[in-house]
């Protein structure tokens, strides 16, 4: 038998999750969990969400939707483990032994605590101001994240490759410290380029921009949506450019192909206007995502459910963080 890579995925409740997240992160995610030999490990962020000092309410049903709208997206497989981070306490153990290994120097010049000095020196306040120590040192609890699982393969958007050379830095250093080979190293895998979902003002679609059409938001609100995707002036019966358009964009990504190719073509024609398109889209999308939605408002429905699927999740990757806790402890005479 061969051994199976183990793929490792985090991401924060810190709000709805969009189209864009879906087509960028969950669907990539969930068609690759499906390629054996494979195990993959997907958790919900919560203790890094801890540091924007969410509403604590607010953080748990936020985590409790995004848990549910990612085993409802197809991560529900029994080679795919969904667990909330916090309730694997071994990671945060794993966490505050590699702070040891953890330079301050690295940790000065990760991206997200760098940004903020930066804005803060700018606005000539305390380049310190606001920044909380989860904040600062984010990457060390990333980096146990993803020791803490062995993974082998961290799917990751360009804007987060320094959080895994971190990762790698200090499985290095506790190698070079404690015991080589302690710790696996794993390697990004690198979303590729070109797939960036447009929102409705035709920008790329993200919840600080505003301009997101949440995944799950009932049919009417969404058909809502669509009708306010920005568009040019042109009439039914003008040519239009397919490949500028953000409701092509979509359509290519949530319709079926066939839809897709007709209405690109009926572009270059003259065929067809803008509010024709966005009713289509709408329809589709409804389509495509009823199966998912269905999932996602049984779960919710069930909580019992959806508590026991977690916890299953929990126990396995708890058994894995245990097991690089011992080694690890092992290696550091504890
Ligand atoms: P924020 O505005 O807070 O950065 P976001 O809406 O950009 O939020 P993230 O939480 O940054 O969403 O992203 C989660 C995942 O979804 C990442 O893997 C990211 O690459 C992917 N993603 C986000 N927006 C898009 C998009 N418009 N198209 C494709 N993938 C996206
Ligand atoms: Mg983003």
């Amino acid at each position: 038998m061969t051994t199976p890579t183990v793929t490792l995925t985090g991401i924060q409740p810190t709000g709805e999750l969009h189209l864009g997240n879906y087509a960028g992160a969950v669907r990539p995610l969930a068609r690759l969990a499906a390629r054996p030999p494979r195990e993959t490990y997907v958790f919900v962020a919560d203790l890094h969400a801890l540091n924007g000092r969410p509403d604590p309410e607010q953080l748990r049903d936020r985590t409790r939707k995004m848990a549910a709208a990612l085993l409802a997206c197809g991560l529900d497989d029994d080679r795919v483990h969904v667990y909330r981070q916090s309730r694997v306490p071994a990671i945060a153990q794993i966490g505050a032994l590699l702070t040891n290994v953890t330079s301050k120097g690295t940790l000065n010049r990760a991206h997200a605590y760098k940004a903020l000095v930066a804005a803060n020196a700018a606005a000539g306040r305390d380049t310190d101001h606001g920044v909380n120590m989860g904040l600062f040192t984010y990457p060390v609890l990333m980096a146990a994240d993803i020791l803490a699982m062995r993974a082998d393969e961290v799917p990751v958007g360009a804007d987060q490759t320094q959080h895994l050379e971190i990762a790698v830095e200090l499985a290095r250093a506790f190698a070079r410290t404690y015991r080589p080979g302690a710790l696996r190293e794993p390697r990004a895998v690198v979303a590729q380029s070109g797939g960036v979902l447009p929102g409705l003002d035709g920008r790329k679609m993200s919840k600080s921009f505003g301009n997101t059409i949440p995944l799950f938001a009932p049919p009417e609100r969404q058909a809502r949506l669509i009708r306010r995707v920005v568009t040019d002036s042109r009439r039914p019966q003008d040519p239009k450019d397919p490949d500028s358009c953000t409701l092509v964009a979509l359509l290519d990504t949530f319709a079926d192909s066939a839809t897709a190719r007709d209405v690109r073509g009926r572009y270059q024609t003259g065929g067809i206007g803008y509010g024709d398109v966005k009713a289509l889209l709408a329809e589709q999308l409804h389509t495509t995502l009823a199966p998912l939605r269905d999932r996602y408002e049984a779960l919710l429905a069930d909580p019992a459910r959806l508590e026991a699927a977690l916890e299953a999740g929990e126990r396995h990757a708890g058994r894995r963080a245990a097991e690089t806790l011992r080694l690890m402890s092992a290696a550091m005479r504890l």
